[in-house]
């Protein structure tokens, strides 16, 4: 199953998210994924594993697992590359061993300093807060965007962790229309409103952390998982799946795209196995009253600063 973005491309419902994969599992995990019937993948210079993720795409082409057009890769800008982003998406292109990308989207609407091409470091100023630079536009960074079109780098590009406003801005400023908006939606932080309005405006939503990042985000960040939720185990157990199922199946109903992370093989088939269910309106309901607004990406504890503040 594939969503059709705004400018004809399709983009597999369900992608496999890279960010805290350990290098030397990239390889294996993404041959066994493409084997699974993965096809897209969600990569970015900030996860530091974009030459395993090229050596495993390498591998499966040149072996013929998959063909390069049959599969969907995104990576991402990082901060500290705004002011060059030519360089910054040649440079993932190269570690992906690839010459386009399906799409390359903005990681995050704030410049910081810039610390060398591909570096991806999150530089603290001497108060311990994020080196943020304020010298940059989001539209001069789009602009540059735009031109990866032309070039033939990107087929689609797109923005992730744009909040309502500064989505409307981009659709104001872009010649090139964002063809996706990834952002951090989950059953505990459901965004509605920006889902819709993104939706209105032709943007196609990706789900970035579906699993509301489970026992990770819970280590990195201290949140709540909605994989405990009560109301979810009901459903699981109603449906005769797991609570992580009945997550991405929500979110495959919102018409959103997801992209669940996992370094454990059987949980590779266990998330891509959601498409042979369907939830009824009245689970969807369910579902929506349990929303927390619970954004479980806390910046302030690496950065100093909460970056959605
Ligand atoms: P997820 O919501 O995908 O959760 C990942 C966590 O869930 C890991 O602890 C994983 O553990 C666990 N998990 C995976 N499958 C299951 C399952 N079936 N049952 C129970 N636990 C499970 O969070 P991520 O932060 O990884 O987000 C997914 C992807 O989204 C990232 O990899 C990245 O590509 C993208 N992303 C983008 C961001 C952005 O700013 N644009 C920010 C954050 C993420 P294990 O590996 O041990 O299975």
């Amino acid at each position: 199953m594939a969503i059709k973005l705004n400018n004809g491309f399709k983009m597999p419902i369900i992608g496999l998210g890279v960010w805290r994969m350990d290098g030397k599992d990239v390889k294996n995990l993404i041959l066994n994924a493409i084997k699974i019937g993965y096809r897209h993948f969600d990569s970015a210079a900030f996860y530091q594993n974009e030459a395993e993720v090229g050596v495993a795409l390498a591998e499966a082409i040149q072996t013929g697992l998959v063909k390069r057009e049959d599969l969907f890769i995104t990576t991402k800008l990082w901060s500290s590359d705004h002011g060059h982003v030519h360089e910054a998406c040649k440079d993932s292109l190269k570690q992906l061993q690839l010459d386009y990308l399906d799409l390359y989207l903005v990681h995050l609407p704030v410049a910081t300093k810039h610390t060398g091409v591909g570096t991806t470091a999150s530089t603290l100023d001497e108060d311990g807060v994020l080196d943020i630079d304020t010298t940059l536009s989001l539209e001069t960074v789009w602009h540059a965007m735009e031109d990866l079109v032309s070039m033939g780098l990107a087929r689609s590009i797109g923005i992730s962790n744009y909040d309502l406003f500064l989505t409307r801005d981009c659709l104001a400023y872009s010649k090139i229309k964002p063809a996706v908006n990834q952002i951090e939606t989950h059953p505990y932080f459901q965004r509605e409103s920006l889902v819709k309005f993104c939706h209105k405006h032709g943007i196609c939503v990706t789900a970035h952390t579906p699993l509301g990042g489970a026992a990770a985000n819970t280590e990195w960040f201290g949140s709540v998982s909605c994989l405990d939720d009560p109301v979810l185990k009901g459903l699981a157990k109603k449906h005769q799946k797991t609570v992580a199922q009945i997550s991405l199946r929500w979110g495959i109903q919102r018409n959103t795209i997801v992209i669940p992370k996992s370094s454990k093989l059987e949980r590779l088939k266990e998330n891509f196995l959601v498409q042979d269910f369907e939830l009824t309106e009245d689970d969807m309901e369910q579902i929506k009253s349990i929303d927390r607004k619970y954004r479980t990406h806390q910046t302030a504890k690496f950065w100093g600063i909460d970056v959605y503040g």
